[in-house]
């Protein structure tokens, strides 16, 4: 058995990230197994003056349109990364995914940086690139969640085919729910009602998880796709990603189910962020993602940041609030970490270069910190030391 104790100035604890001063963490075999102020092991590593805390969850990143890095804001977005004559899939369906292989890694090392120990990823054309995607993200010793998608969509349903189901995209999913994956539809607009009950049916079998994107714009919006994910799709093992033109009302109507929010693909994108703090009074308790790599700099910090600004405007966001949001909001719904006794230590450390108090601890990662601060990554019995 490998016994480690680790020590900081401040650790946030728990699911409500409470601060406790001057910690000894104590880890056996990868798991924390005490929590207090003096060590279990003589085996003590000393952190120093950090801010230790749960790794991050990014709940969704696009990570296969980095080729498209510099082409955002030159053209349309649906030109884009629009499916599926946008060029990103036109690229996709060209390109071998060894290729990508120099790309990925790029990118999972810059995420494992940023602290992130989680990340939810749709792999478009999943069947092809699957493989690649979660192969290059555990060489970068992050947990994946491969969020998989049909090569087959409708660009429009029409009434009379809400019946349908076409073979390859039924043939597709069954192989990713078989081998573990969780399935990416691209919005509930792109598939007819048959295929989304069919989804919904396969992958609640096993436990996959679905994710689509809902209401990120206007027109989706407008064209009804809440409703239509809300009644084919089991919400207990869907993810939401967006809501953003969704009404406070139809905020206050949503199930209790992961969401994630893009606030800065928001931004960049529709101008327009989500009825955030409606969702936490409602207690949803939303994850953050940032979407296309192409367009975003993976960067969770970056993403709370920009939210942090609604605390100002009166939102009823508190910081802790949208700490949670990357952190044991996402782990409530089953991705990525707390520090708690019993659980695998996934911690990062940063460096506290001030004297923050108790009250001000979480306020301050908002606004002071940055991902430069981050000084240790902490990986079960493993204590990596970041340049
Ligand atoms: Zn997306």
């Amino acid at each position: 058995m490998r016994r480690l104790s680790i020590k900081s100035a401040v650790a946030l604890v728990g699911e409500e990230l409470s601060p406790v001063r001057d910690v000894v963490i104590d880890i056996a075999d990868g798991e924390v197994i005490g929590i207090g102020k003096v060590a279990g092991s003589n085996n003590v590593i000393d952190l120093g003056s950090t801010i230790l805390m749960p790794q991050l969850t990014n709940a969704h990143i696009h990570v296969l349109d980095h080729f498209l890095m510099g082409l955002f804001n030159k053209y349309y977005i649906d030109d884009l990364v629009g499916a599926p004559y946008g060029l990103k899939y036109y690229y996709l369906r060209r390109t071998k995914p060894e290729s990508l292989r120099d790309g990925l890694r790029i990118i999972f090392r810059r995420v494992r940086n940023y602290g992130v120990g989680c990340l939810l990823s749709i792999i478009e054309y999943g069947r092809i690139f699957a493989d690649v995607v979660i192969d290059e993200a555990k060489r970068a010793s992050l947990c994946i969640i491969p969020l998989a998608e049909p090569s087959v969509f409708r660009v429009y349903v029409s009434p009379n085919e809400e019946e349908d189901v076409d073979e390859v995209f039924e043939e597709e999913v069954r192989y990713f729910v078989e081998k573990g994956f969780g399935v990416s539809l691209i919005s509930p607009l792109n598939y007819t009602m048959a295929e989304l009950r069919l989804v919904s049916r396969l992958a609640g079998s096993r436990g996959s998880l679905i994710s689509t994107h809902v209401s990120e714009t206007e027109d989706t919006h407008s064209d009804g796709d809440l409703n239509r994910a809300l009644t084919t799709l089991i919400t207990g093992n869907s993810l939401f990603v967006h809501l953003t033109q969704l009404s406070k009302d139809e905020v206050l109507k949503l199930p209790a189910m992961p969401i994630a929010l893009c606030p800065r693909s928001n931004m960049e994108l529709v101008g327009k962020l989500p009825e955030v703090g409606t969702m936490f009074s409602r207690g949803l308790r939303p994850m953050v993602g940032t979407d296309n790599v192409a367009l975003i700099e993976p960067d969770p910090w970056q993403e709370m940041r920009l939210l942090r600004f609604l605390i100002a405007r009166g939102a009823g966001l508190r910081a802790v609030d949208i700490l949670k949001m990357a952190t044991s909001w996402a782990w409530s719904w089953g991705f990525g970490y707390i520090i708690r006794e019993g659980l695998p230590m996934k911690g990062l450390a940063l460096g506290m270069y001030y004297n923050v108090s108790d009250d001000y601890v979480h306020e301050y990662l908002l606004t002071r910190a940055s991902p430069g601060d981050i000084v240790y990554l902490i990986d079960g019995s493993d204590v990596m030391k970041i340049a």
